[in-house]
């Protein structure tokens, strides 16, 4: 049994999340984790809200909540989504937990113990009617670069330049409105990844199964311009993980926090020891994932992201990692995608543009979305959701091919003989070369969930499918009956087995109709069909089963046209 360790890019805390979000990172890797389950590995997948930073602070001041209050509500609102897409998170954890406020107060201890830390005393805009440093999204200004008039003091929203906040022409407090702003100094930590670039340089090199999207990023930040740069860790804000050396105060660095994305990724492994406090397990449980002193040095390891997120994951993540001196378990495989853009346009959360995952619940049940989603994951290049093309795959999918054999073929077997799996017959060249044709397609399947490649696994499940509704209207029971009951009667029974066999396969794309189909067929174990052949004979003549509500219902027109509208949000 292998143990595979995986992790989600973890969603920032301030409101739900759109569809391109989850597509991004969260549902491509519940479908790897669901899969490596049904194959009998273990498993452990994480993934958390991210907790800190700026957006917090004005999120929750805008809702009028103390910041803390604010996280804690919208944590169980992003874990109660979650949970309704099927997402099965070994644990969702938070960035702000007494866990990762610890380990990474540890990791900066560690880095500076091995002399990759160094202090800087540099100026910050101070706003003196706010009586604070004005760090990231507290400033705002003339982009110097396209003019655009709100450009924030760590990014420009118009050009998507980043920025430094004293870039910015005219700029003022986004707290007070304030423009009486002056240059002070403070002083901050920042991390020396210039000093790991050999070390991380070799690293990538024996990366030699990575995507060219992947290791291309990395590769271009530590060798464009003056190569990898020295990164801040500290930000003079209230919310946040106190700087701190390990368990000792810093001197000078009183009243500060570290750096979003700093903790952020840290979070991983202390989500590890959230799901074992939680469960009162004690360290050695979530040792055994993390470090290669302690069991780790078999996991694999896989991290799920969207393209932007690359290069945290490949240099600033590891460079805390192996910086520390300990030996901690580095990612060995990173899974990144493209953009999921929006009916001719891109999701805009500000403009209410695209369909968010509260949204989605409303008017349809995860596993439409999930199959959807995954079947037209943006992975080698951006994707575009269309409502045309919604409703053509979800009719055609799964409600033309797969519903639609589960519907015949159950209620002909209640209509002839009754629900339970008749007896009698025997397989001919036809069923034969149906089992060959599965077993190959089976074992493709498994290929590409092995190697993640999404939208070719879903390629397959979908011939799977075909495959077995293809048989069914050329074997014909319902005619075959008339003259020859014994036949019709293992064709069915073949055909009832094959439902068994797709609510197995399929459960990693849509594991609520998979439950639903295994309930029916009366199927507590989902063993996975390692014997092909013998998978199809699993439900034994005499087995009852009940015959399914409708599975999926289709999308009309009318019901496409008025979500394209309600969903159009305020077009620029
Ligand atoms: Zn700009």
């Amino acid at each position: 049994m292998a143990r595979i360790l995986i992790t989600s890019a973890i969603p920032y805390i301030n409101g739900i999340k759109h569809l391109g979000n989850l597509v991004g990172s969260q549902l491509p890797a519940d479908l790897f984790a669901r899969y490596q389950r049904g194959r009998g590995n273990e498993v452990m997948f994480l993934c958390a809200t991210d907790e800190h930073g700026t957006p917090a602070e004005l999120a929750a001041a805008k809702a009028g909540k103390p910041v803390a209050d604010y996280c804690a509500e919208m944590h169980e609102v992003q874990a109660d989504i979650a949970r309704r897409f099927g997402l099965s998170f070994d644990h969702f954890g938070r960035s702000s937990s007494p866990q990762n406020h610890a380990l990474t107060q540890h990791f900066a201890g560690q880095l500076a113990e091995h002399g990759l830390i160094r202090e800087v005393v540099e100026q910050q805009m101070y706003s003196r009617a706010d009586g604070r440093f004005l760090p990231d999204r507290y400033i705002e200004g003339t982009c110097p670069n396209c003019g655009f008039e709100s450009a924030r003091g760590d990014q420009c929203d118009n050009c998507t330049k980043q920025l430094d906040p004293t870039d910015l022409i005219n700029p003022h407090s986004t707290i007070s409105g304030s423009t009486d702003l002056e240059l002070r100094e403070t002083k901050h930590l920042y991390l020396r990844q210039s000093a790991m670039k050999d070390k991380l340089e070799a690293w990538i090199d024996s990366k030699t199964d990575w995507p060219v999207l992947t290791t291309s990023i990395a590769k271009k930040w530590l060798n464009d311009g003056d190569g990898l740069q020295d990164r801040g860790i500290t930000r003079d804000l209230d919310w946040g993980i106190p700087v701190k050396k390990g368990a000792e105060d810093w001197p000078g660095m009183e009243g500060k926090v570290f750096y979003v994305w700093f903790d952020a990724p840290i979070e991983y492994i202390a989500c590890a020891k959230e799901w074992a406090d939680a469960k009162g397990l004690d360290d050695s449980a979530w040792q055994r994932w993390w470090r290669t002193d302690k069991g780790a040095d078999d996991v694999r390891y896989v991290e799920f992201m969207g393209k932007d997120n690359v290069p945290f994951h490949t240099l600033g993540f590891p460079a805390t990692l192996m910086g520390s001196g300990e030996p901690w378990k580095l990612v060995d495989y990173i899974k990144s995608f493209n953009y999921l853009n929006y009916d001719g346009g891109q999701f805009s959360t500000s403009r209410g543009r695209g369909v968010f995952m509260d949204q989605a619940l409303e008017i349809l049940p995860a596993d439409y979305w999930r199959w959807w989603l995954l079947s037209h994951a943006p992975e080698s290049s951006d994707a575009e959701f269309t409502w045309d093309n919604f409703q053509v795959s979800v009719n055609k999918d799964l409600a033309d091919v797969l519903g639609n054999f589960v519907s015949r073929i159950t209620k002909f077997c209640r209509s002839k003989f009754g629900e339970a799996v008749p007896e009698g017959g025997a397989y001919g060249s036809q069923e034969e070369a149906l089992l060959a044709d599965l077993t190959a397609r089976v074992r493709a399947y498994e290929g590409c969930m092995e190697a993640m490649e999404v939208r070719k696994a879903s390629q397959e499940l979908r011939a799977i499918w075909v495959a077995g509704n293809e048989y069914l209207q050329s074997a014909a029971p319902w005619s075959t009956f008339k003259t020859d009951p014994e036949t019709a009667a293992m064709q069915v029974r073949l055909g009832l087995n094959l439902i068994r066999l797709y609510a197995v396969l399929s459960a990693p794309f849509i594991p609520f109709t998979s439950a639903r189909l295994a309930e029916a067929m009366g199927i507590p174990d989902l063993g996975w069909p390692d014997d092909v052949a013998a998978a199809l004979t699993a439900l034994p003549a005499g087995h009852g089963f009940s015959v399914p509500d409708v599975l999926f219902a289709k999308i009309s027109d009318e019901d496409r046209e008025d979500w394209q509208s309600r969903f159009a949000g305020i077009r620029s």
